[in-house]
């Protein structure tokens, strides 16, 4: 027997229409690209947003449309965001940071229509637009007044689209399951993949986010999402800010240390998300000034592992939390929060540990652990295995891609995640590594991360990354590649002396190497593959 209730389409379109009517007030704040800050509230937004939807409609957007995004976090991104999947067509927002082959990949795989590009990013554009047969358009994000020249064909101006537009717009109702928007995700090896979110996935996955214990969000909340808007929707800051009815403030193209700073005081951010890397810079910086934070209570950290070390400085210099959270493109992103349970507050040491974690679950997502074979791991806190993922806002198959789609999902629906974790009786989920980066020293598992995260909490080292290097004896032994703080002497003795208080003797590493910099991705993460590339003829003084 079904429920005698009523089915409503969960849509992008009412987030909007909702925020604008509940939160008359609610401001957004942005840094432009342009120069200088950007406000106004939730119904000038919205205005705006129907605005563009016209503009869109006229150039010839239609339902399934893909329309490329290019830009950084800011009020006009935002527009985007509501106004393509609004009116039924799909927002792909890109990575600027891609190889121009991605990009190219995923703009011809896409079929985007229309591309909007941030004016810091026309250049690159100029640069590959022949190779993107299907874009009919470019609409560069920005007013008349500093429309630049540009050899890009077909090129128009956000501000004139919006400027004779009426603010009215009858959003269309459709089929919840609809899709809304778009966005690639690049592995270590061959294409991206598309995550086609829907519409009802993006609203649950922002309910979700808001049902979790210890992250309280709302009116009084003043949100700064650093992590980007062309990454997995911002983490869904933008739909579940909106429902919650926070101030919003975007940083738009300045993420240094100092610039965040300004921001954070100036508009009294209350919770700022973003990962590990944009924090340091932060972190870096507070340490020169001396200065402290007036008004930062909680900074959502993840994308990768968040140090144990940074945890204790937000808390001991600048009494903020630091929370870690766990996700993936796929799970659009949202998965686990390594928040506290009231029980367990207390004993900072113990507190600690559990904050080191990935976290526990949040509602609307499941997960286990599955040996080699696929058999399930018990949840005793020391088996690993591979972790599997299922849930309404985790993805069912790549965008045209059945090979991806078939290697990643299960007969049983369960998504495979690539990451090996431990899970704790109490819930806690902690990744050891990735699959692929995991090292097999003698037939045991060394954990890359665990690793990483003690050698960074040296203090004279900026950044750290370990590796297996092959090894006569043991397959693999750990290599410590790290970065020294800005002008600064340290000695690989100095670094083994230090670890060999913190770790098990045979993890080790057997050498350490010093250099300037690290290999990042697009998204900001370590790129083991090329490091193990570059290191793969090593010789280990241990050999
Ligand atoms: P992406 O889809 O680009 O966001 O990457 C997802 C992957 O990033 C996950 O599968 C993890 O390997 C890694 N990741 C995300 N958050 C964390 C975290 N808190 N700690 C360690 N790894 C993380």
């Amino acid at each position: 027997m079904h429920g005698l209730m009523m089915h409503r389409p969960l849509l992008i379109s009412q987030i909007l229409e909702f925020a604008a009517g509940n939160y008359p007030d609610q401001e957004i704040v942005s840094r432009t690209t342009e120069g200088g800050i950007h406000r106004y509230t939730y119904p000038e937004m919205a205005q705006r947003t129907r605005k563009l939807a016209n503009a869109l409609k006229k150039l010839g957007v239609t339902e399934e449309d893909r329309i490329g995004t290019i830009a950084w976090n800011n009020y006009r991104h935002l527009e985007l965001y509501y106004a393509t999947s609004g009116m039924g067509a799909i927002c792909h927002t890109m990575n600027p940071r891609l190889p121009a082959d991605q990009l190219t990949y995923i703009v011809n795989h896409a079929k985007d229509r229309f591309i909007f590009v941030e004016l810091t990013f026309l250049p690159l554009l100029e640069k590959l637009y022949e190779h993107f047969p299907d874009v009919e358009g470019f609409v560069v994000m920005t007013d008349e007044a500093n429309m630049p020249e540009t050899t890009l064909p077909r090129v128009y101006c956000y501000e004139t689209l919006l400027r004779d537009e009426s603010d009215q717009f009858e959003w269309p109702e459709f089929d919840e399951n609809t899709a809304s928007s778009l966005c690639y995700t690049s592995g270590t090896t061959g294409n991206p993949k598309g995550v086609l979110y829907s519409h009802r996935s993006n609203v649950l996955h922002a309910l979700f986010v808001l049902s979790v214990s210890g992250i309280p969000i709302d009116e009084n909340s003043v949100m700064l999402p650093v992590v980007p808007m062309f990454h997995v929707n911002a983490w869904g800051v933008p739909y579940f800010g909106l429902i919650a009815g926070t101030k919003l403030v975007f940083p738009g193209p300045a993420l240094d240390g100092e610039s965040l700073s300004e921001l954070i005081e100036a508009e009294q951010v209350t919770e700022a998300w973003g990962v590990p890397t944009v924090w340091l810079g932060l972190l870096a910086h507070k340490r020169k000034t001396g200065e402290g934070f007036s008004s930062l209570k909680r900074t959502l950290i993840g994308g990768s592992a968040l140090p144990r070390s940074m945890i204790q400085e937000f808390r001991e210099k600048y009494n903020v939390e630091a929370i870690q959270g766990w996700g993936m493109t796929e799970m659009s992103p949202l998965g686990t929060v390594a928040t506290i349970r009231p029980s367990q507050r207390g004993d900072w040491d113990k507190e600690l540990k559990l904050r080191g974690t990935q976290g526990r679950l949040m509602f609307g997502v499941e997960m286990k652990i599955v040996d080699a074979e696929g058999n399930d791991l018990p949840h005793d806190g020391e088996s690993q295995g591979e972790l599997l993922v299922r849930g309404n806002a985790v993805i069912s198959g790549y965008y045209e891609n059945d090979e991806a789609t078939r290697q990643a999902l299960d007969k049983d629906g369960w998504f495979h995640t690539g990451d090996v974790s431990v899970i704790s009786p109490d819930g806690y989920m902690e990744i050891v590594d990735r699959v692929k980066d995991v090292i097999k020293s003698g037939g045991e598992w060394i954990s890359s991360i665990d690793l990483e995260n003690e050698a960074i909490a040296h203090p004279k080292l900026a950044e750290a990354a370990v590796i297996g290097v092959r090894h006569e004896k043991w397959q693999e032994r750990p290599l410590l590649v790290a970065v020294p703080e800005q002008g600064v002497e340290v000695t690989r003795e100095e670094v083994l002396e230090f670890l060999e208080q913190r770790v098990a003797k045979w993890w080790l590493p057997d050498d350490v190497v010093f250099v300037d910099e690290l290999p990042h991705g697009a998204t900001g993460k370590l790129q083991k593959a090329k490091l193990r590339e570059d290191f793969k003829d090593y010789k280990l003084p241990t050999e």
